[in-house]
């Protein structure tokens, strides 16, 4: 034997017991300390080795073997025709290859039907009903045999005791296959209350799922809403099949839960479309998924292909790139964020999860650090859902070095040292300081972002030059910046001061929901911000309601009422407010306007009225604190409308100038007039 060999021989021995502890802590503890990706690398590895040396693949070897021995805890059940696992691809050239394959061995050019869906991220279970009726039900356990937990999967609500006969007549005897699942907001609030209850949290939906369904007391497993999607049979007596596309609509007609998303495809191309669509949706789905399973359709050819040791030769699990990774934390960095509130961050080892490749991963408070144990220079397990910001699930205690050094919160602020503070049943320590430059650069930019008041070109880079430049210490001072203290900035020219001007100005005509999100009230997200506008028409009247006013609005729980009290409780916030009105925000609804300060605006009529003299008008408009002229410009608030204007209206339309009519100015005037301002202390 070479050297060279020798080696590699001695590295694929080291794989096979890598791999199998790694089994062992996955499908028997359900507490995994790879990620899956990490996982699937070492499996690929010791695949290629033995492919390459085919006469070394040993019986007991994990690329010969499926999951792991049932438990001792349950009674065995063994399955009449094995549950074999998948094989799996991670590129589309691997899953034409799959299907060339497929077709070399059926001896055909013609395209293959396939049937394929999502890929769920559960356990296999198989349960047996007889002439419709539940009897028993199993773990996939090794393959071969699995493990008894028929108690358990009753407790399941998708499962049905009883089939359905109406549609298609019962069998005598029917194995299903299935999947068993957690929904992602049941994994979420299942490993919160085990946080809460100190235990140790799943890290995926899969061990969830798992360690949900292998429990010895059922009412354990009733507690964690498990759900089920079919996909497959086992023996079934007197009823066949020709395609799998059959045997999916015979379970429904059953009454058995299949997925919806399951799809007949013309040719591999179809199904290497079918992957990127759900892949799309992906994130949508309220189930976690890893990849699609495809299936040759036809049954015969699925006879014809047969099955390996470990899977069968017609099916192929084609999965969606790791949404978590393993990886090291280098450093624990804090980060100031718009309410005040100083966040730690991991600063880790760069690592690809979900296809992008982070390095930073919110730790969120400092007793979530010290409650997950994270350590600097612990390896940890990072994941990504979607766009979310990256989380360390949790470090893996066993990998530690003993250098590790656990994090101390600071009392002070990281950037403008004032003292922390933290309020009693907050987790949150905050920097009280409004003008920490951090925390007023995120200000700034919520406030003009999309969702806001949307401010084309004031992201985090202009905002950092104004705050630095000290133009701005306040929001409120947003409206009064002029060009010329652009223009004495870096990086801006006439043309693009002017651009950031005129898109400031025109910031302020918005509507009453994107305002209140702007402010950036804690737990104002743009959907409650709707919600209060909906329902309180006017910032007047939000600001004048009570914590049991807001929590009255359906959707306005105790948490959020009670931050946008405490919000409206700032006198300076409130002063904000004012100062924002005053610099000229309108809304849309003419409600709002009506509760607005009409100081210093400026009016213009064209057209007659009807009931009272132009001089009388101008004279309303004077006795609210606001002026006329006579021409319309950009610095024109409103264009009064009488009988026959002239020439203004069109430009007051040109310039997108709020246009009132006779019956709407008086309205405005007369609200202004009769002072019913409900808190007079702001907004006249
Ligand atoms: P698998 O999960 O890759 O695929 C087979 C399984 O897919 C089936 O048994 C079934 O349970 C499931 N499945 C979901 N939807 C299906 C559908 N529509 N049709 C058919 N089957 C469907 O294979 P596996 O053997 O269950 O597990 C291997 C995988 O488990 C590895 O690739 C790895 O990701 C993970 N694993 C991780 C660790 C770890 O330490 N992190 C250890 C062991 C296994």
């Amino acid at each position: 034997m070479t050297i060279e060999r020798c080696e590699i021989l001695k590295r694929a021995e080291g794989l096979r017991e890598e791999i199998n502890h790694h089994n062992f802590l996955y499908y028997v503890l359900d507490q995994p300390i790879i990620s899956d990706a990490d996982y699937d690398a070492l499996m690929r590895e010791l695949k290629e080795i033995e492919n390459k040396y085919p006469e070394t693949v040993i019986p007991d070897s994990p690329t010969q073997r499926i999951g792991a021995p049932p438990s001792e805890k349950f009674v065995s059940i063994p399955h009449s025709i094995p549950m074999l696992s998948l094989d799996d691809a991670f590129s589309q050239e691997e899953v034409v290859e799959f299907d060339r394959r497929g077709r070399r061995l059926l001896q055909t050019d013609k395209g293959l039907e396939y049937i394929a869906e999502p890929k769920i991220d559960g356990l296999a279970v198989e349960l047996v009903y007889e002439n419709g009726t539940f009897v028993l039900g199993s773990t996939r356990g090794d393959g071969y045999t699995g493990e008894d937990v028929t108690a358990n999967l009753r407790t399941i609500r998708s499962i049905p005791l009883r089939l359905i006969g109406r549609y298609l007549p019962l069998p005598k005897r029917l194995e299903v296959r299935g999947e068993v699942f957690i929904n992602k907001n049941d994994f979420k609030l299942l490993n919160r209350r085990r946080m809460e209850e100190g235990e140790p949290l799943f890290a995926n939906p899969r061990n969830a799922a798992a360690g949900s369904l292998r429990q010895l007391d059922p009412n354990i497993t009733a507690g964690r809403l498990l759900n089920i999607f079919c996909y497959g049979i086992g023996v079934v007596k007197d009823c066949s099949f020709q395609t799998q596309w059959e045997v999916l609509s015979s379970l429904r007609k059953w009454g058995l839960r299949v997925n919806p998303l399951a799809e007949k495809l013309k040719g591999i191309n179809g199904a290497l479309q079918y992957h990127q669509r759900i892949n799309r949706k992906r994130e949508g789905l309220d189930y976690e998924i890893d990849g699609i399973v495809i299936k040759v359709n036809d049954i015969e050819l699925q006879r014809r292909l047969g099955v390996k040791a470990k899977s069968p030769r017609w099916a192929l699990a084609y999965k969606f790139e790791a949404a978590q990774a393993v990886t090291r934390i280098i450093a624990i960095q804090l980060s100031v964020g718009r309410t005040g509130a100083v966040t730690p961050v991991a600063i880790m080892a760069p690592v690809r999860v979900g296809g992008v490749v982070v390095s930073r991963a919110t730790l969120h408070n400092e007793d979530e650090i010290r409650r997950k144990d994270v350590r600097i220079g612990d390896w940890i397990i990072v994941r990504r859902a979607g766009d979310v910001i990256p989380e360390v699930i949790r470090p893996l205690p066993e990998r530690r070095s003993g250098e590790e050094q656990v994090f101390v919160m600071p009392t002070v602020c990281p950037v403008c040292g004032s003292e922390l503070r933290r309020k009693s049943g907050e987790a949150a320590w905050r920097c009280p300081n409004p003008e920490c430059f951090p925390r007023l650069v995120k200000q700034l930019t919520h406030f003009a972002g999309k969702g806001a008041m949307d401010i084309d070109g004031l992201g985090p880079k202009v905002a950092e030059q104004l705050i630095s430049a000290g133009l701005i210490r306040s929001i409120a001072d947003l409206y009064s910046i002029k060009l010329s203290d652009l223009l004495s900035l870096d990086r801006f020219a006439e043309k693009s001061a002017e651009n950031l001007l005129s898109a400031i100005k025109a910031s302020r005509h918005t509507t009453l929901a994107r305002f209140f999100y702007a402010l950036g009230i804690r737990h104002v997200g743009d959907v409650t911000a709707q919600l209060l506008a909906d329902h309180f028409g006017s910032i007047k009247a939000l600001m004048d309601a009570s914590e049991e006013e807001l929590e009255a609005v359906e959707g306005i729980g105790p948490e959020v009422a009670s931050s946008i009290r405490s919000w409206f409780g700032d006198n300076d916030n409130i002063e904000l407010v004012r100062v924002l009105i005053d610099a000229g925000t309108r809304f849309n609804d003419l409600k709002e306007e009506k509760a607005l300060s009409l100081k210093d605006k400026t009016f213009v009529f064209t057209g007659g009225l009807s009931s009272l003299a132009r001089e009388e008008a101008k004279d309303l408009v004077r006795d609210s604190g606001g002026q006329t002229t006579s021409t319309v410009g950009h610095g024109t608030d409103y264009v009064v409308v009488g009988k026959d204007p002239g020439s203004k209206l069109q430009r007051a339309e040109e310039l997108g100038i709020p246009i009132l009519s006779e019956e709407e100015f008086l309205e405005l005037t007369s609200k202004h007039h009769s002072g019913k301002s409900r808190n007079p202390n702001i907004l006249l």
